[in-house]
Order: structure tokens, then C-alpha cells, then sequence
């Protein structure tokens, strides 16, 4: 009997008790700016190296963290399940926790990207990306991030997935940025949902969607041990 697949979709909370700061939280804090307003291709025409800086102060912080234990809880759900990992977060904390299949909806904050051709991506093996660090064709480097107003390349790849889920797991997120909120939507009816999250959004028009109000850190590995406890033996 072929494995079954669980699709979970990963918000700024998962990563909230690795010391980094969620999108509501980050709203108006950083010296006065909203969010919208340094992460959009505007903010970069108008001043590249403020945008830079903001990237470079989130880059430094994710640098630093360490997975939790909501992370780590999605690694174990390998043992009996395909897992496929969607995640609006920029950091990389599922792929350090050890999470095999992971897809990034808004692009990877240790990556670095060409002005001039956008298939040319980079590493970045430490926090600062400066005014003058260009790309072997001679342009201005960008953060590896999908901005407001900029297309979601990998959008089409996270619907199919989503489509194939047994079972969908969300997990801190307001689902308040689209398209990604609207994943869910693709979901099969039948499959079971579970959603984690302190402070969950209103989510009426899902059925069969199942509220686990608490932390990442506390509300995923009870719900991994209980789908543990129930997968498909020998699989
Ligand atoms: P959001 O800030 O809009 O919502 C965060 C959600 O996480 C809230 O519903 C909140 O109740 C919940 N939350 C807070 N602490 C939690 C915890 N300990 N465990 C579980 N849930 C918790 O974030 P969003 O919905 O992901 O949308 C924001 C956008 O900002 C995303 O596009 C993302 O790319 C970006 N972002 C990413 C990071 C990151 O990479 N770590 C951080 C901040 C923002």
C-alpha cells in the first residue's frame, strides 16, 4: 500500500518561537516602515539600499535561530507519511530541522538573486548582501524574495500538491496573504484539516477543518504523534 501524503502550509508562526518575528509583529516596527513598503519592487526603484538593510536585519536574525519544536515534529511525520512542505517563510529552518521536501511560496532570504537575469541565484553564505555585490553578468544582486505586487512562480507547483493532500495541516498563519491563503481551497474536500495557531483566523467556509489553538511548538507534536499512531502499518 503506497504511503499517504500529507501537504502541511507553513506561516511566519512556525518560526515565531525560533526568535523570529512574525509578519504582524514586524508591521510599523522597523524604523517606521510597514512591511509593504520595503519589501515591494517601488521600495527597491526608490531606495535599493534601504531595502537591503531591511533584508540584511532579518537575514542576521535567521542566521542566528535554531528550529523549535514544531519544526522538528513535521520531520517525524517522514517515518510514515510523504510529507511535502509548503511554507511562505523566507528562512530555512525545515530544511535545518531535516524536512525532505520543502517549497518556498515567497522565495529564501539566504539566497540572492541578478537584477539582469533571474536564473541566476546565489547562495549567501552570510547575512550582508551590499550596494555593489553583483552577479558574474555585472548587475546589482536582489534578496531571493518574491515581493508584493511580484508574480508567485511557484504557486502552480504548490496547487498541484495541494491536490494529491490526504491529509492538510496549516500552521501560524493569518491567512491573510494571498495566494497562498487561498491553498486550501485546492485541498480535497474529504481530506482531514488541522490548523495550528494561538490565535487562529476565522476559517468558516472550510469544512472538516480541525482548530488546534496553540503554539507551534506545542500544538504540533501532539497532533504528529496522534497521525503517527494511525498511519498505515508497514508503509
Ligand atoms: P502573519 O504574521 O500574518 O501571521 C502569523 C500567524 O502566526 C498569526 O496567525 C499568529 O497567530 C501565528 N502565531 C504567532 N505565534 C505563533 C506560534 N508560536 N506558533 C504558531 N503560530 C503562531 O504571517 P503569515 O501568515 O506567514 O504571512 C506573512 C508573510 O510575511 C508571509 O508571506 C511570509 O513570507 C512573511 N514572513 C516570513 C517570515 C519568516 O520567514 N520566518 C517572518 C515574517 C514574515
Amino acid at each position: 500500500m503506497s504511503r499517504k501524503t500529507i501537504v502541511v502550509l507553513t506561516g511566519a508562526g512556525i518560526s515565531a518561537e525560533s526568535g523570529i518575528s512574525t509578519f504582524r509583529d514586524n508591521n510599523g516596527l522597523w524604523r517606521n516602515y510597514r512591511f509593504e513598503e520595503v519589501a515591494s519592487p517601488e521600495a527597491w526603484k526608490r531606495d535599493p539600499g534601504l531595502v537591503l538593510e531591511f533584508y540584511n536585519m532579518r537575514r542576521k536574525k535567521v542566521f542566528e535561530a535554531e528550529p523549535n519544536e514544531g519544526h522538528k515534529a513535521l520531520v517525524r511525520l517522514e517515518k510514515a507519511y510523504n510529507v511535502q512542505i509548503i511554507t511562505q517563510n523566507v528562512d530555512d529552518l525545515h530544511e535545518r530541522a531535516g524536512s525532505s521536501h520543502v517549497i518556498h511560496l515567497h522565495g529564501e532570504i539566504k539566497k540572492a538573486r541578478s537584477t539582469v537575469d533571474p536564473s541566476l541565484i546565489y547562495k549567501l553564505n552570510h547575512w550582508e548582501l551590499k550596494l555593489g555585490d553583483k552577479c558574474e553578468k555585472g548587475s546589482q544582486l536582489r534578496p531571493h524574495i518574491v515581493w508584493f505586487g511580484e508574480p508567485v512562480p511557484e504557486f502552480p507547483k504548490a496547487i498541484n500538491i495541494a491536490r494529491k493532500a490526504d491529509i492538510f495541516i496549516i500552521v501560524g498563519t493569518s491567512l491573510n496573504v494571498y495566494p497562498a491563503a487561498g491553498l486550501i481551497h485546492y485541498v480535497p474536500t474529504a481530506a482531514p484539516k488541522y490548523y495550528v495557531d494561538p490565535a487562529p483566523q476565522s476559517t468558516s467556509t472550510v469544512c472538516g477543518l480541525e482548530i488546534i489553538a496553540k503554539t507551534a511548538g506545542r500544538g504540533l507534536p501532539p497532533l504528529v504523534d496522534r497521525l503517527l499512531s494511525v498511519a498505515d502499518p508497514q508503509t
